[in-house]
């Protein structure tokens, strides 16, 4: 199959929204009259981004989500975008799952594939996702890095941190701690060794989620848009939390103060753990779940401002977008950042955010 057929086959649709799509030299969009063009690129890479045995589908999923999440951060309503591929080989069943899990997201948000560029090379997918913010009165309603102001409130979406611990336990970094094994005497007669037993069911769900998280992350984007006019600023966490708050805070010019064990609670997995405490659980310290929280990163959660005003209107636009939020510290006037730990007692801040090249 050449590149023209395998555009035709797995990537060409009818198109919906753009005013031409694929097939000539270029897309054409024609956003809303009085809305700016929200335009972001992210690029996933075999070995740096996902396994080499990643399931297509899942892939074809993060790859879009990462994209819809830019827009997120921004207030952007996803329009349309592009997608430059390069493939080691034409795999038929791969393509086919890949575009799925693409087209499964991005019919969710109405998000149409308009053009790309199709290569022979080792296995990258770059994205262009392009949406639209409304200027009112000569005003973006874009949500940008720069907007918080000292004394408002700080709120991470979601869950955080579980990502990164499904890719540690993926990584055998972290090892789950099996059940303890029946002892019923059909056991103890049929088993000389102590077989590994399974974990327990609900361990499995929690695991399956985090799994979930890493594999195919939400993009906030319904949270985004109910944000617009709320929200004095905000960024997608995917570096990790407190690294990523640290562009927010150098864009913004003025520090924070991080409430680091109400963060721990963003992480979906430790509402197990403290349940399960003293049975099976995850095997963790505070320590650990700290530094899930503030430096997991794969996250693709909103961390935003908001005026302590607009604490109402915070907790409307989570309910409208069905999307929990969490105020986890505030802004401040003094630059820098202060992590305090349950007893308002101050933390050291040894956590570090991914960097490609550090
Ligand atoms: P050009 O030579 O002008 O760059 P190509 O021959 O590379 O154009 O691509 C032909 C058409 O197919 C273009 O409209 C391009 O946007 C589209 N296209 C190429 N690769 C992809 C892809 N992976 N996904 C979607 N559209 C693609
Ligand atoms: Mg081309």
């Amino acid at each position: 199959m050449g590149e023209f057929d395998l555009i035709a086959r797995f990537f060409k649709r009818p198109t919906r929204h753009a005013a031409l799509g694929i097939g000539d030299d270029c897309a054409l969009l024609q956003p809303t009259p009085g809305c700016q063009l929200a335009i972001s690129s992210d690029m996933l890479v075999q070995g740096r981004h996902f396994f080499a045995d990643v399931d297509p589908r899942t892939l074809g999923h993060k790859a879009l989500a990462v994209n819809l999440s830019d827009l997120a951060a921004c207030g952007a309503k996803p329009l349309a975008f592009t997608l430059a591929l390069s493939l080691p080989e034409v795999n038929e069943p791969w393509l086919e799952a890949f575009a799925q899990g693409l087209f499964a997201l991005a019919d969710a948000h109405h998000c149409e594939l308009i053009g790309g560029d199709t290569t022979a090379g080792p296995l990258n997918i770059c994205i262009t996702v392009f949406g639209e913010v409304p200027v009112l009165g000569g005003r973006s309603l874009a949500l940008l890095r720069s907007g918080a102001q000292p004394g408002d409130d700080l709120y991470v979406s979601g869950t955080i941190g579980d990502a990164r611990l499904a890719l540690d336990v993926a990584l055998g970094k972290l090892s789950l701690p099996a059940q303890a094994p029946a002892t019923s005497n059909a056991k103890v007669m049929t088993t000389n060794v102590a077989a590994p037993a399974p974990l327990s069911d609900e361990l499995i769900d929690v695991m399956a989620f985090a799994r979930a998280r890493l594999d195919t992350p939400t993009p906030r984007v319904a949270l985004g848009l109910a944000l617009r006019g709320i929200a004095s600023c905000a960024i997608d966490v995917s570096d990790g939390l407190l690294g990523d708050l640290g562009h927010l805070l150098e864009c913004s010019h003025s520090g924070a103060t991080v409430h680091a064990d109400i963060a721990i609670q963003s992480i979906a997995a430790y509402a197990y753990y403290k349940r399960a405490i003293g049975q099976l659980s995850i095997n963790l310290s505070l320590e650990n779940w700290r530094t899930l929280a503030l430096a997991g990163g794969d996250d693709y959660e909103l961390l935003f401002t908001a005026p302590p005003s607009q604490r109402d209107a915070v907790q409307t636009a989570a309910l409208a977008s069905q999307t929990p939020v969490r105020c986890i510290g505030h802004i401040d006037a003094k630059p820098g950042l202060r992590l305090l730990d349950a007893q308002g007692q101050a933390l050291p801040n040894p956590y570090t955010s991914f960097d490609h090249f550090a």
